[in-house]
């Protein structure tokens, strides 16, 4: 089946040119102005449109279960949700639980994903605990049979997925060994814990508590913590999640001396802030409860923006791990057992756009990179993802950008009862969505099939990611000095024995 999309205008992170794009069995075979349809080929017109590679949203948990409940977006309504928003791809997390291995968990996430998946995808792994088998299974893990290369630790949730300093910082320099980036959600998690616990011994229950328990310090100590000890590690680090200026602080702070480090905000923080943790409604406040929790200074969210504007923040993601009002309900009198997580896989673009492009802060070669070419290159896909060029997977977005909608749980496709976007009206949003060289969203229509999309083995040692740490590790190499009396002593040394051979031989 052959596509061929025209009078659009292609726009690639380094370019856009009014031309047409052909694609033949799920692949692009040719860009160029004016080309002719094949027999039997479907005539897209993209006029007044931009064809863009389809967004790849490096950050999801569907399915995950967490704190007593599964998140109710499954691989179904999740990638389903995805597509509707013009998101081709999605990078989940395989999270083991403290008892089990990295080869089990990859197993059973691979069973979930596999029959349901309606886009492409492809696995991070999360790292829970730490000993000699976790290691191994690590190394086991990014070869070319499971397609793992990146790794993700949490300094958060203490007692559940939490690791140790020492733990985090030994699985970096095995991650470094491996060629994996390591990533990482930094919050502390030890004085959240002791917070969490004063706030419920004062009588603060509520979903306020839940941002005053996480003071956004303790995201940007973490940040800063985790950047030096993956500098101390060599091993390049990808921060998910940025929720704060501290924490984009202290990321910037890093780069400028030279640490390899992206940082990846989401469509909530940026489309979204923490004044609805005060709501008067429980029920309102409990849906956007999340970690780290949204900023409470209101201009964070454009701040956030100006940052991935200027290029000290890299690309965009979501997080997206839903549960419904009452799966929020579980933490009623105990803010601590409120389900962290919240929508955004298929309202990502149409907020970055609107918040991004709209606000004039970045063009649409820039909106490619933030939400889909970058996302690409950390994880080793590129150019067969977040590229519309000959021979790359035809995932396509054909983006509207002079129309209007709102965003609602009425209109949206995840299976989660509320959207924390309610009611926001953008300009600008996916029309028309292709995924393998398939139409699969149009006119507001899904066509989609469970089992369609297909698992993305994603390579180690990726050049975007790791060239330069092999140089670094030749700078940071242990240095020793031979002193003075040390010399004398091996000089004395050195005598002795060529006295001894001589009279051995005389
Ligand atoms: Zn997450």
């Amino acid at each position: 089946m052959s596509i061929l999309i025209k009078n659009g205008t292609v726009v690639n992170e380094d370019g856009m040119h009014k031309e047409d794009v052909l694609i033949n069995d799920g692949i692009i075979v040719a860009v160029g102005k004016n080309l002719d349809a094949p027999e039997n080929c479907r005539v897209v017109d993209a006029a007044d449109k931009l064809v863009m590679p389809g967004g790849i949203d490096p950050h999801t948990h569907m399915q995950l279960p967490f704190m007593g409940e599964v998140a109710v977006d499954d691989f179904y309504s999740g990638t389903r949700a995805a597509l509707a928003g013009g998101t081709t791809m999605i990078i989940d997390f395989v999270i083991p639980a403290k008892d089990s291995t990295p080869i089990e968990a990859y197993k059973t996430w691979r069973g979930w994903a596999d029959p349901k998946v309606c886009c492409d995808y492809a696995l991070s792994m999360a790292i829970t605990t730490w000993n000699d088998k976790i290691r191994d299974e690590m190394t086991e893990v990014t070869k070319p049979e499971y397609g793992i290369n990146s790794f993700k630790f949490f300094l958060a949730y203490s007692g559940m997925f939490m690791v140790r300093d020492e733990e985090f910082y030994q699985g970096m320099i095995h991650c470094s060994k491996i060629g994996a980036l390591a990533r990482v959600h930094a919050e502390n998690g030890s004085v959240i814990a002791e917070k969490a616990k004063a706030l419920l011994a004062q009588g603060v229950t509520g979903p306020e508590g839940h941002t005053q328990s996480r003071p956004e310090e303790l995201e940007a100590e973490a940040t800063n913590r985790a950047c030096v000890m993956a500098s101390q590690a060599n091993c390049p680090l990808y921060v998910v999640h940025v929720m704060s200026k501290g924490a984009a602080r202290a990321i910037s702070y890093h780069r400028s001396k030279g640490a390899i480090i992206f940082g990846e905000p989401i469509a909530a923080g940026l489309g979204t802030d923490g004044h609805h943790y005060y709501d008067k409604d429980w029920l309102h406040a409990a849906r956007y409860v999340m970690s780290p929790p949204l900023s409470r200074d209101k201009s964070t969210p454009e701040a956030l923006m100006d940052l991935l504007a200027a290029g000290e923040l890299h690309l965009t993601a979501t997080d997206n791990c839903t549960f419904n009002c009452h799966q929020k309900e579980l933490g009623r009198s105990d803010f601590t057992k409120i389900p962290n997580g919240v929508n955004g896989v298929e309202d990502r673009m149409a907020v970055v756009w609107h918040k991004g492009v709209n606000a004039g802060k970045i063009d649409p070669m820039r909106f490619v990179q933030i939400t889909s070419s970058t996302a690409a290159k950390i994880f080793n896909l590129y150019p067969r993802k977040g590229r519309i060029a000959v021979g790359s997977d035809a995932d396509i977005v054909i983006w509207n950008p002079n129309d209007t909608k709102i965003i609602s749980k009425s209109t949206h496709h995840h299976a989660c009862d509320f959207n924390i976007f309610e009611g926001m009206e953008v300009r600008g949003f996916a029309e028309t969505t292709i995924s393998r060289g398939k139409v699969v969203w149009e006119n507001n229509e899904l066509h989609v099939e469970a089992g369609a999309g297909k698992f993305i083995p994603a390579e180690p040692f990726c050049p975007y990611v790791f060239s330069s740490v092999p140089h670094r590790a030749k700078m940071m190499a242990p240095r020793m000095v031979v002193r003075e009396h040390e010399r004398v002593a091996e000089i004395t040394m050195n005598q002795e024995i060529r006295a001894q051979n001589q009279e051995m031989s005389t």
